[in-house]
């Protein structure tokens, strides 16, 4: 998400490292700057004026710190407001509520919520071990009643079989009779969208809410959709009383707008974010991490905590320590890695929250895809110990021998030792940086 505002944002603070004075020719240019990159971004008109004041008149009446540069100064107060736009710290679940807790789910079509419906209830089975019940008022689209019920019955969640030829609030009626029956915590109730907002689709959730009063009313939101997810917000939020907003793909490269609006707009916080196709694909919304990712300054915390969630501790430490002592990376643990990384969802999932210097480098090693890294792993496997460990031994004939052993053409055996190689220079870069070993540690 914000690939293209990213590189705008990243491009003004560039122009303004080292600035030794704020004049206010530069800040106005900064903020012309900032307004384009917005609006570029489709982020809502309204939205980017009183950002943009926000940050004009924070600016003229700061004082300047001294232990940073104006340009710093700047920098951060426009980090600061982009992290207020999309709400500070990370608001969870109101669970507290008498059960059955009622999670209802709006948004257009295609905006996820089936698949949000999903992740959520598989998120509150693992993190809050909670008894779930899903279920779908979507009359209108039998196939997606069926798609949630394929989900849950995968992901061995509760799920109410909805009657498409019932009105679809008689269907919300019998799920919360039949939550309250079967002793559920949570009920998750999907909801039928358009492809517009239209006065019929809003009615019927209206009614829906007002029959199985929601704990929390929660509008997905695409981010890839720009002023339609706007102009949705808004109508949501006025017949609904929202309470939080899921959005979704933001793992595409979105102009990201709705990111940046959807706050605002409904004046509700974003709970979570969908950064994939795949149920597990689901993370708490935190906006301080996703400005720093945006800024260019990475995302190193939730880095350590997708690795620490996915990652044999053993091995990590293994390496950190390794990396600490000053011992270099080999094709051994280059073999571990591979292995952590496809349980981790690739490497481009992990790529994409390394800090820009560092990803720039990685992203041009060719471990892209999954089948490539099950290559790669069987490469690897036709070496002897001693050439994973000594990868400068292998000659021509032992490469020839290794792409016979592995079944893949020897320019594949090369293409890996090269990327081995970048990739050892980039965990000595972190490891002297302290950046790996200092992330390896906040888990070990
Ligand atoms: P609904 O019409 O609102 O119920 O939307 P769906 O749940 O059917 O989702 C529409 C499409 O978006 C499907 O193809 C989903 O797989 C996809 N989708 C939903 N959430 C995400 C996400 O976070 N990332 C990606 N890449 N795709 C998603």
């Amino acid at each position: 998400m914000f690939d293209k505002l990213s590189e705008r944002l990243q491009g003004v603070m560039e122009s303004l490292r080292g600035r030794g004075r704020l004049t206010d020719e530069n800040i106005s240019d900064t903020l012309r700057q900032v307004r384009m990159a917005l609006l570029e971004a489709d982020v809502a008109l309204p939205v980017v004026k009183t950002f943009v004041e926000s940050i004009r008149t924070k600016v003229v009446g700061q004082e300047i710190d001294k232990s940073l540069t104006p340009g710093q100064t700047l920098i951060r107060i426009i980090n600061d407001e982009l992290i207020a736009l999309m709400g500070a710290g990370v608001r969870p679940l109101n669970l507290r509520a008498q059960p059955p807790v009622v999670i209802l789910l709006a948004g257009l079509q295609g905006a996820g919520k089936t698949t949000s419906a999903a992740k959520l209830a598989k998120w509150l089975k693992d993190h809050e071990r909670k008894r779930v019940l899903l279920a779908s008022t979507d009359v209108y689209r039998p196939a997606a009643i069926l798609q949630l019920e394929r989900l849950a019955t995968q992901l061995g969640i509760g799920f109410y079989p909805s009657d498409p030829s019932k009105p679809a609030l008689t269907l919300a009626r019998e799920a919360l009779q039949e939550a309250r029956r079967s002793l559920y915590e949570v009920l998750i109730v999907d909801t039928a969208g358009r492809l517009h907002v239209d006065a019929e689709m809003m009615a019927e959730i209206r009614a829906i809410s007002a029959e199985v009063m929601p704990t929390e009313t929660l509008f997905v939101v695409d981010s890839m959709a720009g002023q339609d997810a706007v102009n949705a917000a808004r109508a949501f939020g006025e017949a609904l009383s929202l309470t939080g907003v899921v959005l979704t793909k933001t793992d595409g490269d979105a102009r990201g707008g709705a990111a940046l609006s959807v706050r605002q707009i409904t004046g509700q916080p974003i709970l979570f974010m969908g950064t994939g196709e795949k149920t597990d694909a689901l993370e708490p919304f935190h906006a301080e991490r996703v400005v720093s990712r945006m800024l260019g300054m990475g995302d190193v915390l939730s880095l350590v905590e997708s690795v620490s969630r996915n990652v044999d501790r053993e091995q990590a430490e293994k390496l950190a320590r390794k990396l600490k002592k000053g011992k270099g990376f080999d094709l051994e643990d280059l073999h571990e890695q591979l292995l952590q990384v496809q349980k981790m969802g690739g490497l481009s999932a992990l790529m994409d929250k390394l800090p820009a210097q560092f990803a720039g480098k990685a992203a041009a090693a060719p471990q892209a895809n999954d089948k490539e890294v099950r290559r790669q792993v069987a490469v690897i496997r036709s070496m002897t110990p001693g050439e994973r460990r000594y990868p400068k031994t292998i000659d021509a004939s032992r490469k020839r021998r290794i792409a016979a052993g592995s079944g893949v053409p020897v320019s594949e055996v090369n293409r890996l030792l090269k990327s081995h190689m970048q990739m050892q220079k980039m965990m000595k870069m972190m490891g002297k940086g302290g950046g790996l070993g200092k992330m390896m540690r906040a888990f070990g």
